[in-house]
């Protein structure tokens, strides 16, 4: 019967043979479903959606492509709506709308949209900036700020953004975040701040900026500086600058924007994220927003990789195309590059798995170690296998004609976005590194003697 799953077709027997004792009948089935609706009502209507998408300037910003709503209602009546939302905590928000599944099974569930990413996440209402700030909302709003956004993003009627980088400012390292102050006078708060590369902001659907801003400059602890200010994009004082342009591709109509907040007026209550008893939390929360948001990328990264092994394999077995007297995948250079592809993929899928069970298992701050090695590994993996199917499409490849120049594109951001590969590397360094002194200890290691230790 587990032979049969229609997830073999994704992923190899072995690998579900790990996971499949983990996922439930409900799972299981959510799976089959969610891979039916990715093959059947998603990819058939990618053409559809990016033509609905206007080219005039005047009008990008201004709708979003009319298929995606057939799709969300789809989505919906199949039960594949909220999946992101694991566990049982927060269920009761979402109306019985949500997954209940648990990260593993929604890390295999991620991997299936990332067969087509941008579209299957938003139509079953899984898109990355949404989930992790309706997680902020869930676990850290008040119920009048949960009443006013989360329930709208929830039924996927809104979009949201997530206001942290700072224009000027090098901003991966976060305590060095100074150009946005929200000044408190009494129960009124003013926001003013220079933002960019803030997703979904560009979005006619967006009812709430989350940004982040200092609020207690004085504070003797950099991390306690700051508080999350809710702040609407009709507001009197938010610009939005510009689309930011990633390596030419504006992801319209979300875009990545740069953005004004120029003396924004709210109050305490309703426009700290948590209320009065919120300020000062702003790095505490982020965190606890980071960490599932940013293996949700990995997720998906995987799927966008094997669809990418996908064409290159599609391409290199095309019976027309000949050089050099041979089709393409009987040169051993093509072989090897699929050889690696695949294992690569299948090397980052387990250390995904691995992340996700772990958060299962205690948490995302549990997970760190976890999350942060999928973090830094499988984008420039996913990268490496576009890079390959690329490389065998020809100068089509890198084309309109082709996905794969976009694929390259949003996969390379991420080797950015949610912090930069190095410092993430550091840290896992760093957490290594602290194991030296136990191996020391036990293998009775003497300085000047190490190539005599044993372990
Ligand atoms: C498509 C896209 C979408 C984004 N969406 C959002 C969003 O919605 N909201 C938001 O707030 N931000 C968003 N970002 C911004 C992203 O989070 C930042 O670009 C990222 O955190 C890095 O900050 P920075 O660009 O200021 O780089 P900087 O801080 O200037 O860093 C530059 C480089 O310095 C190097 N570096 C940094 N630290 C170390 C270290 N410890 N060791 C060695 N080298 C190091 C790295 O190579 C790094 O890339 C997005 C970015 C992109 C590209």
């Amino acid at each position: 019967m587990s032979e049969q799953h229609a997830v073999l077709r994704y992923i190899s027997p072995g690998t579900w043979a790990l996971v499949e004792p983990l996922f439930s009948d409900k799972g299981k089935k959510v799976l089959a479903t969610l891979i039916d609706f990715v093959e059947n009502d998603v990819i058939p209507n990618e053409e559809l959606y990016h033509s609905q998408i206007p080219t005039d300037p005047s009008k990008r910003w201004k709708s979003t492509p009319p298929v995606l709503e057939t799709l969300k209602s789809r989505a919906k009546q199949l039960g594949l709506w909220n999946l992101w939302l694991s566990g049982g905590e927060f269920q009761y928000l979402a109306g019985g709308q949500g997954g209940g599944l648990t990260n593993l099974e929604y890390a295999v569930m991620a991997e299936i949209m990332g067969h087509s990413s941008i579209i299957a996440a938003q139509a079953t209402n899984c898109s990355a900036p949404d989930t992790g700030n309706m997680e902020v909302l869930a676990r850290f709003g008040t119920q009048q700020q949960k009443d006013k956004y989360l329930f709208s993003l929830l039924n996927g009627e809104t979009r949201s953004s997530f206001s942290m980088t700072e224009f000027g400012i090098a901003s991966s390292d976060a305590t060095n975040l100074k150009n946005t102050t929200a000044t408190i006078s009494g129960d009124k708060v003013t926001l003013s701040g220079h933002k960019w590369w803030i997703s979904g902001a560009g979005d006619p659907r967006n009812a709430v900026h989350i940004v982040l801003a200092i609020t207690d400059p004085s504070n003797p602890s950099p991390h306690k500086r700051y508080s999350l200010v809710l702040v609407e994009p009709k507001q009197q004082g938010v610009e939005i600058v510009r689309p930011m342009m990633v390596m030419g591709y504006d992801d319209a109509p979300e875009g990545h924007c740069e953005v004004k907040y120029n003396n924004v007026k709210v109050d305490v209550e309703t426009g700290i994220v948590g209320g009065r008893a919120g300020l000062g939390r702003g790095f505490e929360i982020i965190q606890a927003r980071l960490g599932p948001g940013r293996l949700h990328h990995c997720m998906r990264s995987i799927g966008v990789a094997n669809r990418a092994l996908d064409l290159l394999l599609l391409r290199v077995t095309d019976p027309v195309r000949k050089t050099f007297g041979k089709r393409l995948h009987e040169h051993g250079t093509v072989v090897a590059d699929i050889a690696h592809s695949r294992a690569e993929i299948d090397q980052a899928r387990l250390l995904v798995l691995a992340a996700a069970r772990q958060i299962d298992k205690h948490g995302a701050k549990g997970a760190l170690k976890e999350i942060g090695l999928a973090k830094f590994t499988v984008p420039t993996v996913a990268l490496k296998v576009v890079d390959r199917a690329m490389q065998v499409h020809g100068a089509e490849g890198i084309s309109q004609d082709q996905p794969l120049a976009y694929m390259y594109g949003s996969l390379r951001t991420l080797r950015y976005a949610d912090g930069p590969d190095e410092v993430h590397i550091q840290q896992i360094g760093k957490k290594e590194l602290k194991r030296a002194e136990e191996l020391r200890t036990r293998a009775g290691y003497k300085p000047n003697a190490g190539a005599k230790a044993k372990l």
